[in-house]
């Protein structure tokens, strides 16, 4: 056991460091090789001890939410990836606190209970609280940044609040793309309503979303490149349903996302991600950009 293995036990107890542990367990796509080092962290503040350490010897980590949006290299990740396992939820009126290990999911069950909308449009999307602010996720012609008004982070070894209008907000886009800092949680400003209403919602939501593909995959795998250019289907229209390599395909159900059938690697959704954005940019001119976030040496 080295030092820094030996400090992470110390800090989050032996069960919760893993070393060379498969990606591939914790993320939706179901592939990536293995994490030099695993931790499991219970408490906000054996986080920000962990990550003022690792970042004090210059040790590369990865904050990792549901995994639900990382595609990770079969060659794995040398580093720490860091998976939160603390989720409070608080309310005080109009106003809801998550910490960013929270489920989005149980951040909107929570606002539902407390007769507060606003979430019901995320119903369905996989995400943490951290995961969901970072990429500013979204669906129905709504995001995240539509409610959320202030998050706790991490930055430089200090713990801050940053407002909405310090978050650089776009579509798909939040501030910690190009000044990364650890999210601690997330405050929402919601509107009350009736339960029966917000419940009604989310289960239109729900019933929407049935016709994504089930199999594992990260969700749309490019961004929409411009109004009025609806990337799914334009890769349809160009006839690269169902285009496989290995196990990787290009959904039958739905176009812009690529599906791990059952034995996929990081290089075979490579493989199709390139040819799709080959095809598509010779056809259109467009090079398409994706959505999904890198993990490990990816060639
Ligand atoms: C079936 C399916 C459907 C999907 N549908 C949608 C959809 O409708 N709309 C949509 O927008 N997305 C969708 N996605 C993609 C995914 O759900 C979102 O991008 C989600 O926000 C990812 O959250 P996560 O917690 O899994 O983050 P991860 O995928 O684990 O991480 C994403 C990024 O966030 C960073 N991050 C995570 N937590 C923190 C933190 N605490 N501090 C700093 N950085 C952090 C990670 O380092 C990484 O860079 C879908 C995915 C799947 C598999």
């Amino acid at each position: 056991m080295d030092v820094l293995e030996n400090y992470l036990q110390h800090l989050c107890g032996t069960a919760n460091v893993k070393r060379d542990e498969p990606l591939a367990k914790w993320t939706t796509f179901r592939v990536g090789g293995p994490a030099r080092y695993f931790v499991i962290v219970e408490q906000k503040e054996t986080l920000v001890r962990i990550v003022k350490a690792l970042e004090y010897l210059n040790y590369p980590y990865f904050i990792l939410g549901l995994g639900a949006n990382v595609l990770a290299s079969d060659k794995g990740y040398e580093g720490v990836v860091i998976k939160l396992n603390f989720h409070k939820i608080e309310q005080n009126d109009v106003f809801v606190y998550a910490d960013a290990g929270a489920k989005l999911g149980a951040v909107i069950n929570y606002a539902k209970d407390h007769e507060l909308s606003g979430l019901e449009w995320a119903s369905g999307i996989p995400a943490t609280v951290g995961g969901a602010v970072y990429m500013n996720c979204g669906a129905f012609e709504h995001c995240l940044s539509d409610v959320v008004v202030m998050v706790d982070v991490l930055s430089h070894g200090e713990i801050k609040t940053l407002t909405r209008n310090q978050l650089d907000f776009s579509y798909r886009h939040s501030i910690f793309m190009e000044q990364p800092a650890v999210i601690l949680g997330a405050y929402f400003h919601l509107d009350h309503g009736k339960k029966a209403i917000i419940s009604a919602k989310m289960r239109e939501i729900l019933q929407k979303r049935q016709k994504h593909p089930h199999e594992p995959s990260a969700g749309s795998v490019f961004k929409r490149p411009k109004d009025g250019f609806y990337v799914g289907q334009v890769i349809e229209q160009l006839g690269l349903k169902g285009y496989t390599v290995g196990g990787a395909q290009i959904s039958p159900q739905h176009a812009n996302f690529i599906i791990n059938t059952g034995h996929a690697t990081c290089d075979d959704i490579l493989q199709v991600l390139y040819h799709v954005q080959d095809t598509v940019e010779k056809a259109t001119g467009v090079l398409l950009e994706t959505e999904i976030i890198f993990l490990g040496n990816i060639d």
